[in-house]
């Protein structure tokens, strides 16, 4: 009996279904056909930033790096209508983090440093930044782009006259500045995601990415030591 069942429903369910399953989950190629996963892979290539991309790539505007917020009241408006159309770039001439975040905000959280940067505000006047870059590579963000940073002091763009607080932005790299603390690799990476971020973002022209030196003779940050066509050549790319 149960013998007989099985051999006749196998019976009649060895051929028809073969046919039924040739009708409805046929198309074998329908699932050829549509393209398979790898055929998506290069159009995820084309949007990265590596070698290997092609040219267009270069209209890919590049998002802000992470920051971490470390405000200073060391800052005030921009002159109506000012436009930000240059980068500068600084060494602290302090090698150490605290320290030199303490002296770019103006702010410490212990008596010790509070008296010192009273101090040495009376020799040189409150300053800041809108960034420090941490030996690390942390991005800390003092200012808001749009505010206007003390970092320039006097000097002008070529020579054009023009205060250079006005029109900057204003990136401090923590180095001792003495040619031998090298900047670390970590750093480099930073200003290689920040510089053409912020160049982007405010159209600034790959000119006017400078060193602190470079708008005011007397100064000599960033130190030589500095590889300088490394944010160059990572911000020639975005504009
Ligand atoms: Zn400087």
């Amino acid at each position: 009996m149960v013998s007989r069942l099985n051999g006749s429903s196998r019976s009649r369910s060895v051929r028809p279904p073969s046919e039924v399953e040739s009708r409805r989950l046929p198309k074998p190629e329908a699932r050829v056909a549509p393209p398979p996963r790898d055929t998506f892979e290069p159009a995820r290539a084309v949007r990265t930033n590596g070698p290997d991309a092609p040219n267009d790539t270069s209209r890919v505007r590049p998002t802000k790096p992470e920051v971490v917020s470390r405000p200073t009241d060391n800052f005030n408006a921009r002159p109506p209508g000012q436009d930000i159309d240059t980068i500068v770039l600084h060494h602290t001439a302090d090698g150490d983090d605290k320290s030199s975040l303490e002296t770019l905000t103006g702010q410490s959280d212990n008596l010790l440093g509070q008296a010192y940067l009273w101090a040495k505000e009376q020799i040189k006047g409150e300053v800041s930044a809108h960034y420090t870059i941490g030996k690390d590579g942390t991005i800390y963000q003092h200012v808001d782009d749009e505010m206007r940073a003390w970092h320039a002091g006097v000097g002008s763009l070529r020579g054009d006259g023009a205060d250079v607080n006005d029109r900057s932005i204003g990136i401090e790299i923590v180095n001792e500045g003495d040619g031998q603390d090298a900047y670390t690799e970590a750093q480099y990476r930073a200003l290689e995601q920040l510089v053409p971020y912020l160049a982007s973002e405010h159209g600034v022209p790959l000119e006017n990415v400078v060193g602190h030196k470079e708008t005011n003779p007397n100064k000599v940050d960033p130190s030589p030591n500095f590889d300088f066509d490394r944010i160059l050549d990572a911000t020639r790319r975005v504009l």
